[in-house]
């Protein structure tokens, strides 16, 4: 067997042992455990935040708007949910959507962090704050680390961290699209292992607070 085919086996396993996981009390409260999903060999892995409602009662990672968005950004960069894995900082719906809790993410990260010995993605993308700082281990927040490729070892495994905006956060505040669409653009360069050309203009990080009040929304989301 090959070592991939070893690898993809024992992937496997591990989603069999998360769906009967009860580590923290968000065990109590699901519908579905939200492994992810995708390549079990991808070189590209998206590390979302939390399940919402749509992926706790499908069991799949972003199927609601976020998703369709970002099902969107990976046509433009001509790749689909097929060529890479999609997991979360936590596998489980956090009630109301509430932020992830540090002792959520402390139960959880042992499974992000066998799903990247597993994996071995070259590239991780962080979609937002909780996945990023999880895997920076740095407190700096999106708006400042976007868009900046930067080698870490996560789980023995050396990989190039590229954060991004969340979709959603892209969702509730359009100014951050184009933002999101420039980091994406860069991303077949970096799975590639080339080194990507920098944005054309740095985007500023969008203000907070609007007259719609969605900024706001998406700081209370932690998405910033
Ligand atoms: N937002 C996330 O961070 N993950 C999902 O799976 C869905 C929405």
């Amino acid at each position: 067997m090959s070592d991939a085919a070893v690898r993809a086996q024992a992937l496997e396993r591990l989603s069999e042992h998360l769906r009967g996981c009860t580590r923290c009390p968000l065990s109590e409260g699901r519908t579905t455990v939200v492994v992810g999903a995708g390549d079990p060999d991808a070189d590209l892995l998206f590390v979302g935040e939390a399940p919402g409602a749509n992926e706790d009662r499908t069991g799949l990672p972003f199927v609601g708007q976020a998703g369709k968005l970002l099902d969107e950004l990976l046509a433009g960069i001509g790749m689909s949910r097929e060529h890479v894995f999609i997991a979360n900082v936590l596998k489980c719906r956090p009630p109301g959507n509430r932020d992830p809790r540090p002792e959520e993410i402390d139960s959880c990260r042992g499974y992000l962090e066998e799903q990247v010995a597993l994996i071995r993605p070259r590239v991780v993308c962080t979609l937002g704050n909780f996945a990023t700082k999880l895997l920076s281990g740095n407190p700096e927040g999106i708006s400042k680390v976007h868009g900046q490729p930067l080698p870490v070892e996560f789980s023995g495994v050396s990989v190039t961290l590229y954060p991004v905006y969340h979709p959603a956060a892209a969702l509730y505040t359009r100014a951050m699209l184009g933002s999101l669409q420039e980091d994406f653009a860069r991303l077949p360069a970096l799975v590639a292992g080339e080194s990507p050309a920098a944005p054309a203009e740095p985007h500023p990080a969008p203000a907070a607070g609007t007259s719609d009040g969605t900024a706001t929304r998406t700081q209370q989301l932690g998405l910033f």
